[in-house]
């Protein structure tokens, strides 16, 4: 006998609105109800904890990785290695493995990479995704995944570390045993391609009709098994392709400042991100960055209305986005200039997220974050959220 119900939520990492628009052949047929939604400012550090909470970055706290904390970085022995030559630690090897070392000793089970992150600067940041957010949760704030713990209410989330093809066959095996009521399926391999290759061109195409073709499986699976599945594909950002590259790096030790003493600084591929520590530094920063060509300072105003704002300027006094499409290179997040990257502005065309599915999209669905009411409503066993802090 088929079980009553199932909700899949299929997440393509980067499969934005315009990637979309570009590729319309996908899940045609089946997609009922579709919608641009506007992205939050940052990256999958940020989107992916407002998806799984409802809750805006300055509500769960979680936006860039990394945020000035010398006193609680959990890696400050690093500091230890500082007479290693730099030549050591900028290969990608040594970083790969040196990541993996820091994550096992110190019991992260969140996703954690130190990219390029230089090691001199490394004792000066903690890292806000120390835990999974999948599995156990976030800074602040519960997910929703926490809540069908808390009832016992059996679903699939992929598990870290494994493949697209795993995670489709894994979902599949759960439906056909009609063992699950809900379902979050996060896939990565389009915002890989696109970061190597660009937003457009025959191999995103090619990677999007294999996706079809996963998803159309998964559902035709789903639907022998469940009487009423509702699907959404979904996403949290777009692709930009970059334009340009710029050395903000070079424009800020020009003033002259020490780092560490008169500031600290965090280079992400889009914002640098700025502490400033003494009044010299509180002068001549600003001063620098107001008038920047390649970028701007957002005011408080403007992160706040997106919804990163944080009151203790835990990421940062100063917040500098560059202009879009012009890469910060090199950057602690990387050395070279990508053909995609995403992370400018939210109301860039290229910046969009979408939705798809085969239900109606509510009017009031807007911004990423309130992805989390319609899997709510998919779920009408769920009690109600007062544990929402
Ligand atoms: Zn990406």
């Amino acid at each position: 006998m088929k079980k009553p119900r199932v909700a899949l939520f299929i997440f393509i990492d980067a499969f934005g609105w315009e990637v979309y628009q570009r590729n319309r052949f996908f899940l045609d047929g089946l997609v009922q109800d579709s919608k641009r939604l506007e992205t939050i400012l940052g990256y999958s550090s940020a989107c992916d904890p407002s998806i799984i909470s409802g809750l805006l970055p300055s509500e769960h706290r979680m936006w860039s990785s990394f945020y000035y904390s010398p006193s609680t970085c959990p890696y400050r022995w690093l500091r230890h290695l500082r007479w290693l030559p730099d030549s050591f630690f900028s290969r990608g090897r040594v970083r790969y493995w040196m990541s993996k070392w820091i994550k096992k000793l110190h019991g992260f089970t969140g996703y954690f990479m130190i990219y390029s992150v230089p090691f001199k600067v490394l004792p000066y940041f903690d890292y806000s995704e120390k835990r999974s957010i999948w599995r156990e949760g976030l800074v602040r704030g519960t997910t929703l995944f926490n809540r069908l713990d808390r009832q016992g209410i059996p679903y699939y989330v992929h598990a870290s570390g494994t493949s697209d093809e795993a995670r489709f066959a894994a979902l599949r095996d759960d439906l056909r045993r009609g063992a699950i009521d809900f379902a979050y399926l996060s896939l990565g391999r389009l915002d890989a391609l696109m970061h190597k290759i660009g937003n457009s061109g025959p191999p995103v195409s090619e990677l999007l009709r294999d996706y079809d073709r996963q998803i159309r499986d998964t559902l035709a699976t789903a639907e022998a098994a469940y009487e009423q599945v509702s699907w959404y594909v979904f996403t949290d950002h777009g692709m930009h392709n970059t334009t340009g590259r710029y050395d903000l790096i070079a424009d800020v030790e020009k003033l002259g400042l020490v780092y560490g003493t008169d500031y600290v600084a965090f280079y992400d591929a889009t914002m640098g991100r700025f502490w400033t520590l003494t009044d010299k530094a509180r002068a001549a920063l600003p001063r620098l960055l107001a008038s920047h060509p390649q970028g701007r300072l957002l005011s408080d105003e403007e992160l706040r209305e997106l919804g990163v704002f944080f009151d203790d300027r835990l990421y940062g006094d100063l917040i500098f986005l560059m202009n879009s499409a012009v890469q910060l290179v090199p950057s602690y997040m990387g050395s070279a200039q990508m053909p995609g990257i995403h992370g400018f502005h939210p109301h860039d065309p290229d910046s969009y997220a979408s939705i798809l599915s085969n239900r109606p999209l509510p009017d009031s669905l807007k911004r990423i974050h309130e992805i989390y009411g319609l899997m709510e409503r998919e779920l009408p066993g769920l009690d109600s959220p007062a544990a929402r802090t």
